[in-house]
C-alpha cells in the first residue's frame, strides 16, 4: 500500500509541472481517483494520502465499497455507462455522474434524487475520436441535452466530460482535448455554472491539462495494473 501513496504524489507532481507549463493554476487541476475494480483497502490508502475523490465505473462494485467505506467522507463519482434500470443507486450514492449521454438517463436520475441530498453534479459525455464504439453524444449534440438537463431541477450541469480513444500521437490527442474545451466553452456562454472539463487519464493527462481539463481521470498510474476484465451483472 505503501506504493500507492508514493505514485499518488509522482501524479501530482506530474499534475503540477503540465499544469504551470500550461500557465494554470495546479489547484485549478482536481485528480479524481479511478478505482474501479481495486477493493476498500486500496480507497483507504488513497486516502490517508490525502486523496478525496474517487471515481468508479460498474454500479455493483461501487455501491459495496461506497457503503463499505460511509465512514470517509470521500467525494463518490460515477464515470461508468448507465443504463436505466441503474439509475436509482447512482442518484442515492453519488456527488458526480460524468457520464450523460441520453435525457431519458438524465430525467431518471433527476427523479431518483434524494430530497436531502444537493443536486447531483453532472456532465455530459462527447465522443469526440469518433467510433462507431464509443459511448458520448456527437460534437455538437451537446447542446441540446445541455438545454434538457437546464429543466431537470435536482441535476446541476457542470460540463463535459470525454474517453477518447487511445493514441500515442500527442498532436492528436492536443486536438481532440482541444474540441472539447472549444465545445465547454460554447455552453458557458449560455451558461455561467459550466465549470468544468473531466478529460484526461494516466497516459495523457499533460495534453489534456494543456487544453484545459479542470478534472483528470487517473486509476492505472495510481493504483496499479487493473486484473480482470470487469462484466456488470
Ligand atoms: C478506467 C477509466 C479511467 C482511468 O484510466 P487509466 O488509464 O487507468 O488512468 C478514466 N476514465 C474512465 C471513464 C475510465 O473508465
Amino acid at each position: 500500500m505503501a506504493i500507492i501513496a508514493a505514485n499518488l504524489q509522482a501524479v501530482r507532481e506530474r499534475i503540477a509541472h503540465a499544469a504551470t507549463a500550461a500557465a494554470r493554476a495546479p489547484a485549478s487541476v482536481h485528480l479524481l481517483a479511478v478505482s474501479k475494480t481495486f477493493g476498500a483497502a486500496e480507497v483507504t490508502a488513497a486516502w490517508q494520502a490525502g486523496q478525496r475523490a474517487f471515481g468508479e465505473n460498474y454500479v455493483q462494485e461501487a455501491v459495496n465499497k461506497v457503503t463499505a467505506l460511509a465512514d470517509l467522507p470521500i467525494e463518490w463519482h460515477f464515470i461508468g455507462p448507465i443504463q436505466s434500470n441503474k439509475t436509482r443507486p447512482v442518484a442515492e450514492h453519488f456527488a458526480w455522474v460524468h457520464s450523460i449521454e441520453r435525457e431519458k438517463i438524465a430525467q431518471r436520475l433527476n427523479d431518483a434524487r434524494p430530497a436531502h441530498l444537493p443536486p447531483l453534479n453532472v456532465l455530459i459525455q462527447v465522443n469526440i475520436s469518433g467510433e462507431a464504439s464509443k459511448s458520448g453524444v456527437a460534437p455538437g449534440a451537446e447542446r441540446a441535452l445541455a438545454t434538457a438537463i437546464s429543466r431537470l431541477p435536482r441535476l446541476r450541469l457542470r460540463g463535459l466530460m470525454a474517453i477518447p480513444e487511445p493514441t500515442p500521437d500527442v498532436t492528436v490527442q492536443r486536438a481532440r482535448y482541444a474540441l472539447l474545451r472549444r465545445l465547454k466553452e460554447d455552453l458557458q456562454a449560455d451558461d455561467a455554472g459550466i465549470d468544468t472539463l473531466s478529460m484526461g487519464m494516466s497516459d495523457d493527462l499533460e495534453a489534456a491539462i494543456a487544453e484545459g481539463a479542470t478534472i483528470v481521470r487517473v486509476g492505472t498510474a495510481i493504483f496499479g495494473k487493473r486484473q480482470a476484465v470487469h462484466s456488470e451483472a
